[in-house]
Order: structure tokens, then sequence, then C-alpha cells
């Protein structure tokens, strides 16, 4: 296979064959990420990515699973997606789902109608980084987005009945605006009742602008039971129908599975006697956090 530089992937999508279409983020400009900021975005020439394909089926049936890297692969033009998506299903029969990562702005480039053509041809899942509802701390971190717009792009995923995944990140406010970061993040989750929530944990990765600001004074990270009292609040208080709820992330102190709205009481309980306890033996040590 051929892969051009650090590959990233949801952990949700660890046993997933990693097929690379674009290297790089076309965004590339949050200030807390690291991830892509040594590649230049290109879409990855079709011979390639047809090569890959043609590997891996020639393996056989080892995958279920496809995840299309990189940063934001839905970016891609839709005649290149239907490409990459019908030499999957024509190679690979077996698939039995296809995700990527997708942006506010590169979900919202294409129609409800092209959503559902790329659904109708496999692709079962967005990943979605939405980070926070707060509208102030999306403009600080240049995600790129509003608030409004992710509200947007919630409905046009639902009406091309692709499911949504929203990643969230706990401690985005900083101390500042941990408050309104948190609180605005519920009610945005509330508001689009996303069916899949992952949570990550702000880690200032040094070279980035967040680690700038930080340097700076602009930007001070809360402490790590501030950040799990972020995420009791986002437990507590985001109204879900039906959502699995992660924070399983290697950025995250303290990992939680469940189900929304079904465990809330027995993840409160047992979260609220980590932070009452304040042990840090009970979290995940920062020498094997990564963001
Ligand atoms: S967080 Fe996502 S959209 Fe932002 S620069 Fe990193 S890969 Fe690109």
């Amino acid at each position: 296979m051929d892969y051009v530089g650090a590959i990233f992937r949801p952990p949700s999508e660890a046993d997933s064959m990693l097929l690379q279409v674009t290297v790089g983020c076309s965004h590339n400009k949050c200030s807390y990420c690291a991830m892509y900021r040594e590649k230049r975005f290109r879409p990855k020439p079709w011979n390639v990515i047809e090569k890959d394909i043609l590997e891996a089926a020639s393996i056989g049936p080892r995958f279920r699973k496809v995840f299309l890297c990189d940063g934001d692969a839905l970016i891609l033009p839709m005649g290149r997606l239907v490409e990459i998506l019908t030499a999957l299903r024509q190679h690979l029969p077996w698939v039995e789902r296809i995700s990527l990562y997708g942006d506010t702005r590169s979900v919202l480039r294409k129609s409800v109608s092209e959503l559902s053509q790329l659904r109708q041809l496999g692709l079962t899942m967005v990943y979605h980084g939405v980070e926070s509802g707060d509208d102030e701390v999306l403009r600080a971190v240049e995600k790129g987005g509003t608030r409004s717009e992710v509200v947007q792009t919630a409905k046009c995923l639902r009406e091309a009945a692709m499911a949504h995944s929203v990643i969230i990140m706990l401690g985005l406010g900083g101390v500042q605006r941990s408050e309104q970061h948190i609180k605005a993040t519920a009610s945005l989750l509330s508001e689009i009742d996303p069916p899949f929530v992952g949570v990550l944990t702000t880690t200032v990765v040094p070279g980035t602008p967040l680690a700038q600001a930080e340097h700076a004074g602009s930007f001070v990270l809360p402490s790590k039971f501030d950040m799990l009292r972020e995420l009791l609040y986002l437990i507590e208080n985001a109204r879900f129908s039906k959502c699995r709820f992660s924070s399983n992330h290697a950025s995250n102190y303290l990992p939680v599975r469940c189900m929304l709205p079904r465990d809330r009481q027995s993840v409160l309980s047992a979260l609220r006697a980590v932070i009452d306890k304040g042990d840090d033996s009970v979290l995940r040590p920062e020498w094997s956090r990564g963001l």
C-alpha cells in the first residue's frame, strides 16, 4: 500500500483497511492540530489509489471496513469519490462499511443529493471534527466553520442517511472559556442529536499556534480534573435519542464508552467518584497520551 507521511484514523477504525486517497488536510489551519503540518494537501493520483485497491483485493476478504485517509477526504470532487467507491464495491465486495473524515466545509460543499449518491455507493459514515459549540472558540482555533453551519451539516447528513460521528474536544476553550465552551457544546449536541460522539482531550502540541498562544499566556489549558468536569457536564446535560458516546481516544485521561441516555446515571456516578477522589493514579499517564 502507498502511504505518504504519518497516517491517522479514529479509534473505532483500528481494524479497518486504511486507504490513503488524499495527502494532508485541505484546511490545515486548526490551531491545536499538528497532524498534517508537514504535508502539503493534494489528492492522490487515481493510478496510485487503484493500485492499492487491487492490492487489497488480491489479499482477499481480510477487512470488512475501509477508512479513507487523510484529514478531510470528503473534500475530493464527486467524480473522484464516485470512482473510489465504485472501485471498492467492484473489487472488494465483502466490505461492509466505508468512512472518512469530513469537516463542516467539505460536507456543505456537497448537495444532499450528492451525499445520498455517495451513501448509495457505500460511504456509510462521516467523522466530523466539530470540537466546540461555541462560535468564539471555533473562531479562536480557526476551525473554519460556525455553529450554525455545524447544525446545517448534521441536517444534510441526516437527510442523506449517512451516519454522523461528531468529534468534540474537552478543554478547547481554555480556562478562560471553559464554561461557555462546554455549555454551548452540550446544547449543540442536543440540537443535532448525532448517533455517535467521540471525545478528545486538548493536548498542547509543541510547534502549533495553540502552543504559541499558551506561551504568550492567551490560552491556559484547564487542569485534567477540570477537563473531566467538562466531560461530566456533557454526559449530564447533552440530550440524545440514542448515542454511542466514547472517550477512548488516546488523548483522554479516562476512557468512557457508553450508550446515552441508557447508561447516563451509572457513568455519571463513576465519573463523579473519580473527580471527587482527585486521584491521578486512575488516569491515563501523560506519557501514553497523544492527540
Ligand atoms: S483538525 Fe482536522 S480540519 Fe483541522 S487542521 Fe487538523 S486535520 Fe485539518
